[in-house]
């Protein structure tokens, strides 16, 4: 089956499309046939997309909605000149699987998108104001473009965190405002943890129930979880992505009685102190320079500007306090993962996070950490520390992609 895997923002949509069946699952043989972005959408768009070991086109122009920039994305998939194989007209391709941000309660596996699902996501909107209307945005468009014959999955980013127990999800604030309104906890990043635990688990050839993990997803938005036995049992992005490590432009954890603080000092209204600690603080707010970590580490390598050295140092303590937190509350872990963007590419913050950690039996192998970078897959401690310490380039578009074939098959869900 060719599955059209589909990320959508509020002004982006990402793809990808992948290959696979059960057969191919079992062995890990799917193949990621080609995959695109469209950035700004709404204004001129810039767009590239790229066939497996092909040159990258690379092209900007108006585009409306999301809607269009799907017809364009499919218009270059399906051009004769782009020759994605075994993909030639809109009958090639069997399935859509959307990658969706909050499934509330309600939602903890993927499942087939029909009528009562949209108004589920759509439901879900107060919880997650920012994402889900991207997100049906993206279900929209591809109802549109495809007719209601094509079948679509929708698999959420909450999911794999709704094995939490409740001593984890809750919030310590009176129970009734959780029956009430379901504030709690659910966690963000779960197709990636979800990704994480699985590669682990093939690398180091264990059951599902051995794995027992931290898993670090570091990009611009980031997360830690405890994965016991195979599940998540906390994790650190909480009702909302803002909970938890400090990332780009979010704070992280935080008193809440900053929020009354800066409100009467400012003389801001609420929805202005929330936009502050969304997109102004983190590393861009500690820095006072940038968001993005590559540009913080040439701050510091380059000019030695001390407060790109602080935030850089209080994103790698953040993740050590939630490393000792959940080790603690695991009862010990096999293994500390990172992956995406940051925690790929950065042997910086890596270091940072894991010095240390010696205490836990962590011991990072410099020169592996160094080496492991642009997309590489590795373990980075040496033989004898007693938690291994790895790298595993996430992929989110893997895990969609399965589920979508898994619910077309009616074969079951892992
Ligand atoms: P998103 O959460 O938007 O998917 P990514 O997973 O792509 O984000 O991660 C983006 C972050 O990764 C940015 O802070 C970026 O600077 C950082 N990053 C990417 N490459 C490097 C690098 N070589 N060194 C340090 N940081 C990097």
């Amino acid at each position: 089956m060719n599955i059209l895997v589909l990320n959508t923002g509020s002004s982006s949509l990402k793809f990808q499309i992948i290959k696979t069946d059960l057969e191919m699952i079992e062995q890990g043989t799917d193949e990621m046939l080609c995959k695109g972005l469209v950035e700004r959408i709404g204004s001129q768009a810039l767009i590239s997309f790229q066939v497996v070991n092909k040159p990258q086109f690379k092209t900007a122009l108006p585009l409306k909605d999301h809607r269009a920039a799907l017809k364009y994305a499919l218009d270059w998939i399906l051009n004769p000149e782009t020759q994605i194989p075994g993909v030639e007209s809109l009958t090639d391709i069997n399935a859509i699987g959307h990658r969706t941000v909050h499934g509330g309660e309600q939602f903890t596996n993927s499942v087939r998108i029909d009528e009562a699902v949209i108004k589920s996501i759509e439901d879900n909107i107060d919880l997650a104001p920012l994402h889900n209307p991207a997100n049906l945005k993206g279900i929209y468009a591809a109802k549109e473009v495809f007719g209601n014959q094509v079948p679509q999955a929708a698999i959420f980013d909450t999911a794999f965190h709704s094995t939490m127990p409740e001593v984890s999800f809750l919030y310590g604030i009176p129970y009734q405002l959780y029956r009430r309104f379901k504030i709690r906890k659910y966690g963000f990043h779960g197709t990636s943890h979800r990704y994480i635990g699985y590669r682990y688990r093939k690398l180091e050839g264990l059951r599902r129930e051995e794995v027992n993990i931290i898993s670090l997803h570091l990009g611009n938005g980031a997360s830690a979880c405890a994965i016991k036995k195979g599940k998540s049992v906390d994790t650190s992005m909480g009702m909302t992505p803002l909970e938890g490590l400090m990332m780009g432009t979010r704070c992280g954890d935080l008193d809440p009685s900053v929020i009354e603080f800066i409100a009467h000092k400012e003389n801001s209204t609420l929805e202005e102190v929330m936009q502050l600690l969304n997109k102004r603080s983190g590393l861009l707010g500690i820095s006072g320079l940038t968001h993005d970590m590559r540009d913080l580490e040439a701050e510091w390598n380059e000019y030695r500007d001390r407060r790109a050295k602080l935030a850089l140092d209080m994103f790698g303590n953040r993740i050590k306090k939630y490393v000792g937190a959940y080790y603690a509350t695991m009862g010990g872990a096999d293994a500390i993962c990172f992956t995406a963007g940051i925690g790929e590419n950065s042997p910086t913050i890596r270091k940072i996070a894991c010095e240390g950690l010696n205490v836990l039996g962590v011991e990072i192998d410099d020169k592996l950490n160094e080496e492991t970078i642009g997309g590489k897959e590795s373990i980075i401690s040496t033989p004898t520390s007693k938690v291994k310490v790895y790298v595993i380039p996430t992929n989110e578009e893997l895990i969609i992609a399965r589920d979508t074939c898994r619910i077309v098959l009616n074969a079951p869900l892992p």
